[in-house]
């Protein structure tokens, strides 16, 4: 029997890993411009955590987490996301006690048993940047426009961004009581999901998206208009800035978010190109999460990213990167030439480029159709005669045109 990977589980084979590089690389240099520095948590931790942090009524605690007992009894889950590892790391390693303001990213896999479907995965990879130390409205809009800016680098302009305030926890829950009392009137007419969640987390059923429940919701009272006036003055500051910065966006009251943590300022990016799956990224303020880990109350604000969804909206658009391409093929035209074809090889890598031979002993027009195969730049056939001159003709495959050049300064002729 051939054993296959898990479901909702992906190879990224090799052509794929490398427009994943060139995209990691362009993400990681909005971050560094940004000032924020790499943080790699382990990818398993304390069951507990997740549970503590996510919320427990939430689908990801409630039913997603992959969840096992160790040899030991503990009981273990693999991430499903990433802010709650990057403040137990905050807390354990007393990373605020070295600045104010911790500025950190992340990049890497994720683990969630969804319903596998384009777009959404049970192993995931999502980038994200966590701003944990301040509390200003100026820090939420670093957050979005970081996230935004990491869209535009690449060229995608259909990318929208929806904010909200979610609150805090003094109006929060005054109006979640108003939420319910008016869901309650029409709770036979919704959903089992949302006639579930009325009571112990109603603003979920404004995340329902089941169109009946849309619809019935659409004229429910809205957060907005029961801000107390430290979120009332903080969400406005952070609309000013974004019109200041002149990043558009539109106002979603129904955007709730799943998770528990959230506080004050809520946002997504979606793109309309994504089908049902439309979340790019999504993210927020979050200044209650590190008191209930047990750490001091600090406020903190950050986002989490899809990769896999950045990569289905480039491949739309035909943004992709291109393959890795080696700079020369050296082609063995005789028995004579290829020792001296493998020992260039190796010599011409160990001084920086990208150089591929014949390994397989092939005929010079098989090794022709491999220089084309790999997407080489040049190529260059060496036997006795060039070996015995010390020149060569090197031909450009991309341009088709060729030169000689001297069999002792291949590396420079290849420079582009
Ligand atoms: P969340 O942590 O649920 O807010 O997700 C943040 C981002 O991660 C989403 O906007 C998606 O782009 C991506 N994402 C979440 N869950 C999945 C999944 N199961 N498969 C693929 N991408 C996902």
């Amino acid at each position: 029997m051939i054993l296959k990977s898990i479901k909702g589980t992906k190879d990224l084979l090799p052509l794929e890993s490398s427009r994943w590089q060139h995209v990691e690389q362009v993400v990681r240099g909005v971050f560094h411009r940004y000032n924020y520095k790499e943080i790699r948590t382990p990818m398993f931790e304390l069951t507990q955590l997740f549970s503590r942090s996510i919320g427990e009524l939430t689908d990801i605690v409630g039913k997603e987490m992959y969840t096992f007992t160790d040899r030991s009894g503990d009981s273990i889950t693999l991430r499903p996301e990433g802010t709650a590892s990057v403040i137990r790391s905050y807390i354990q390693n007393n990373l605020g006690e070295a600045q104010p303001l911790v500025k950190v990213y992340y990049m890497g896999p994720m683990f969630r048993q969804e319903r596998p479907q384009a777009g959404r995965l049970r192993q995931f990879h999502q980038f994200g940047a966590e701003a944990i130390g301040s509390p200003t409205p100026e820090t939420d809009v670093e957050i979005i426009a970081m996230a935004a800016e990491i869209y535009r680098r690449f060229g995608l302009t259909n990318v929208a961004l929806k904010i909200n305030s979610v609150g805090d926890e003094e109006c929060r829950p005054l109006y979640k009581d108003v939420l319910r009392t008016e869901l309650l009137k029409i709770a036979d007419k919704l959903s089992m999901d949302s006639q579930k969640r009325i009571g112990q987390n109603p603003m979920r059923v404004l995340d329902s998206k089941d169109a009946q429940d849309m619809f019935l919701t659409a004229g429910m009272p809205r957060i907005t208009d029961h801000l107390n006036e430290a979120c009332s003055v903080h969400f406005e500051r952070v609309k000013e800035l974004l019109t200041l910065m002149g990043i558009p966006y539109t106002v979603d009251p129904r955007l709730v978010r799943g998770l528990d943590y959230y506080t004050k300022t809520a946002f997504e990016l979606t793109s309309d190109e994504l089908g049902s799956q439309s979340a790019l990224a999504g993210g927020g303020r979050y200044d209650l999460l590190t008191k209930e880990l047990g750490g001091k109350q600090t406020p903190a604000v950050g986002f989490a990213a899809g990769m896999e969804r950045l990569m289905m909206v480039l491949e739309k658009n035909n943004l992709t990167a291109p393959a890795l391409r080696p700079t020369l093929f050296i082609a063995a035209a005789d028995d004579a030439a290829r020792s001296w074809s493998i020992t260039t090889t190796m010599e011409l890598r160990s001084r920086g480029t990208s150089v591929e031979t014949d390994f397989l002993n092939r005929s010079l027009k098989a090794q022709m159709r491999e220089a084309d195969r790999q997407l080489a730049r040049h190529v260059v056939v060496v036997g006795a005669h060039e070996l015995a001159s010390g020149k060569a003709t090197l031909k450009n495959l991309d341009d088709h045109t060729t030169r000689d050049v001297d069999l002792s300064l291949l590396a420079e002729s290849v420079m582009d």
